[in-house]
């Protein structure tokens, strides 16, 4: 019989996140704590603060962790935010405990399944989605089905002679467009004593400033500011063109709190991505923004469940 609920969690750097996610694709009953460092003790105690009252109608537990898995022994292969998680594999710490169906799955990829089954991408037969925050990632639907590849957008090369990436690579497009690569540009600015309004920030202690900071300091005229979205949104629309000529997507869609900056950076990544693509490609995508936003990788994760789960 079909189960009235499955379990979505969300794993990641900084907090997991998991809730019951109704058939219809509500997301309820929301529970959330610092990933620190136990990362399977807080997961095992969110997981039982939803499995403890719901078990009976849970019809599986889908998982969406920050970093490389795979996908058939549920194991999480490298998660550079989450190292205590390296290696372990996730469907076999929790099949005991719970009886039910156990899918693990990137977290990009999770989300741009929960948008194609729930958000943005629902009429949208094939597009690439990009996960802009502390890092970069990306999943690929194409005609609908979640394409079972890593697309780890944020490790593509931007720059052949770029600085190392802890990939392995140099000049990925993760050291150039993230919140991490903003923040590293302006600090790096303002210790060669560029002027701007970030200086006054946290009492001088510009290195405390914030992506958010930068955008606010950017809405506020700040040269500085304004020149750094523009040029990480330049370096993130090279990365886009490069993924509209791979995989001819009808959309690019963009998720992640760097989208919160869209009139500068997504702008600028815009005008980049249409001068570098090839034009009978550009002009059949639309580049637009999720609509589920944080709880796009718990809906995900759900979905791939296998339905109805075997157990
Ligand atoms: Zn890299």
């Amino acid at each position: 019989m079909t189960k009235k609920y499955a379990i979505g969690v969300d794993l990641g750097g900084t907090n997991i996140r998991a809730s019951l996610i109704t058939s219809g694709n509500e997301v309820m009953e929301k529970v959330k704590e610092p990933t620190g460092k136990d990362p399977l003790a807080v997961l095992h105690k969110l997981l039982d603060s939803l499995y403890t009252p719901y078990g009976q109608e849970v019809g599986g537990i889908g998982i969406a962790a920050a970093g490389l898995v795979d996908r058939e022994s549920g194991t999480v292969l490298l998660s550079p935010n989450i190292p205590a998680l390296n290696g372990v594999s996730l469907t076999a710490e929790l099949e005991g405990k719970y009886d039910t169906c156990i899918v693990v799955e990137n977290d990009a990829n999770a989300a741009a399944y929960g948008e194609k089954v729930a958000g943005a991408g629902r009429d949208i037969g094939s597009f690439v989605m990009i996960t802009l925050g502390t890092g970069i990632g990306g999943g690929i639907v194409i005609r609908g089905e979640l394409l079972p590849v890593a697309a780890e957008v944020g490790h593509m090369s931007i720059n052949a002679e770029g600085p190392p990436c802890p990939c392995g690579n140099v000049g990925c497009l993760e050291l150039y467009a993230s919140a991490t690569a903003l923040i590293g540009n302006a600090v790096a600015e303002l210790e060669r004593g560029t002027t701007s309004i970030l200086k006054d920030l946290y009492n001088g202690n510009f290195y405390k400033i914030s992506a958010e900071d930068i955008y606010r300091g950017a809405l506020e005229g700040d040269p500085l500011s304004r020149t750094i979205l523009r040029e990480a949104g330049k370096s993130l629309g090279i990365g886009i063109a490069s993924m509209i000529n791979l995989f001819s997507p009808d959309a690019v869609i963009l998720t992640g709190g760097l989208i919160g900056a869209w009139n500068i950076y997504v702008d600028a990544a815009i005008k980049e991505a249409a001068k570098r693509a090839m034009k009978e490609l550009y002009s059949r995508v639309k580049i637009i923004p999720s609509s589920l936003g944080d709880d796009a990788g718990m809906v995900g994760a759900a979905r791939l469940i296998p339905h109805p789960c075997a157990k």
